[in-house]
């Protein structure tokens, strides 16, 4: 495996803006559309990888953006080279019908301004769910998300166009092994062209995944993007409330006395620069770091921070990664960050050395998605903060539920009401023109 090297290279890329890679246009649309700017970790060294056509190793774990990691570089290929309209151009194998679902979402957003179809492909569904997949599957998607046994029984039947496969993804590997897909996944592999880019992605990297990935990658470039837990002795709260009851629980939360340095963490630079305004209108000793300041700006209110003289300051992720600031006893998220590692990464400013370290998190209603994927990459569900009862009513938080409306979501959209002109299995219309969709 060549992937010491490929890490080294891509080591010097940081905070990498998606317009640097260079994508089509129509994808680079979607890509503003669903609210990304910069690649994260695992996107800024996989999909250079990807579009130079290698075959990829990744540990990621969900949370770090590894599905957009390998569907952008995927969609561009598509975009931008010769692809059958009438073949099923990529197969993405997942262990369960969520991580089906969730993906093929994500995928409907990110190519929403291109022709690429897609179709998630599980268990469990009625016939009618069964005629739309046949459909799909025989006439070619370009892109299906399927969980392993599904899969296998379509191709079983024969109808299966996979002789214009070029793309094969097996994501949450090590999942799809401890639930005993092995020989599904490698029955499906046997049926497909032997000419083809293999991406593989897993969370842990036991033997048994090193051993399937032999049997499958071939000369794999090998990336390792392992995110370390937040340290046990981190007091995590969450604190669910709407989106105009942030500020004043800010407030609140800053008026403890018992913390003398506090970093609050925004997702933009605009958003430091409401609340800092605002703390400061509140008399609170407040400064900001965040990208739009010059560097000696910066530096010098990091310098006063430090010291001890500025007891609060309010940051964009710009603060979060590498910068060894010790005695911060107080974390807040003011928004909830884009993925689990920023999280960790965050509160990890917190409970340096030896030190106690606290960190809470303010949710509204709609963080609340992302915020259970960070649980899930943390492995542990946080405990929620009291909101002062003078605060009125605050909204609920069911992770479970959340999942749930995502399959509704999702049924209701594909198999509630027939497409008119299309196959059906797809709002995006192959022989329609990208325009047409927009
Ligand atoms: P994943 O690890 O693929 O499950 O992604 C975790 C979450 O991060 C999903 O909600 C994605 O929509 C989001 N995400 C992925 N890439 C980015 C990015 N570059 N910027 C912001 N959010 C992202």
């Amino acid at each position: 495996m060549n992937g010491s090297r490929n890490r080294l290279s891509l080591q010097k890329l940081s905070g990498l803006r998606f317009s640097e890679f260079g994508f089509d246009d129509r994808l680079t649309d979607g890509i503003l559309a669903s609210g990304y700017e910069t690649a994260t970790p695992v996107q800024e060294q996989v999909i250079p990888l990807i579009l130079e056509g290698k075959d990829v190793i990744a540990s990621a774990q969900t949370g770090t953006g590894k599905t957009a990691a390998f569907l952008l570089p995927l969609i561009n290929r598509m975009l931008t080279s010769a692809h059958d309209p009438n073949a099923i151009n990529a197969m993405i194998i997942v262990p369960t019908r969520e991580l089906a679902v969730q993906i093929e979402q994500h995928l409907e957003g990110l190519s929403y301004f291109t022709s690429i179809s897609s179709i998630a492909i599980y268990g469990g569904g009625d016939g009618n769910a069964f005629i739309q997949e046949k459909k799909a599957v025989s006439m070619g998607a370009d892109i299906v998300v399927c969980t392993p046994g599904k899969m296998m029984a379509h191709i079983k039947m024969g109808y299966v166009k996979l002789s214009g496969l070029k793309y094969l993804v097996l994501d949450e590997a090590d999942r799809m092994l401890d639930m005993g897909f092995y020989d599904d996944i490698m029955f499906i592999i046997n049926h497909l062209p032997p000419k083809r880019q293999n991406l593989l992605f897993s969370a842990t990297m036991p033997v048994k995944i090193r051993e399937l990935a032999r049997r499958i990658l071939s000369n794999p470039a090998e990336v390792n993007i392992s995110i370390s837990k937040p340290p046990e002795k981190i007091k995590q709260l969450a604190y669910h409330v709407y989106e105009p009851q942030k500020m004043p629980l800010v407030v609140q939360l800053l008026s403890d006395a018992s913390f003398s340095r506090i970093v609050v963490f925004c997702s933009s630079k605009l958003s430091v620069k409401q609340l800092t305004r605002e703390l400061r209108r509140k008399k609170l000793k407040v400064d900001e770091i965040h990208g739009d300041l010059e560097q000696d700006k910066r530096e010098e209110v990091l310098i006063h921070f430090k010291s001890g003289r500025l007891p609060i300051l309010v940051a964009t992720d710009i603060l979060s990664r590498g910068i060894d600031i010790d005695n911060i006893d107080l974390v807040i998220n003011y928004d909830v960050p884009h993925d689990g590692e920023d999280y960790v990464h965050r509160i990890g400013r917190t409970a340096r050395a030896e030190a106690d370290g606290t960190a809470f998190t303010l949710i509204s209603p709609k963080d609340q998605r992302k915020w259970t994927q960070i649980e899930r990459l943390i492995e542990r569900t946080v405990a929620q903060g009291k909101v002062p009862d003078d605060f009125g009513e605050t909204p609920q938080y069911q992770p479970r539920q959340l999942h749930n409306n995502n399959r509704q979501e999702h049924k209701r959209k594909f198999y509630g009401k027939p497409k008119s002109g299309g196959q059906g299995h797809n709002r995006n219309n192959r022989s329609g023109s990208a325009s047409g969709k927009k």
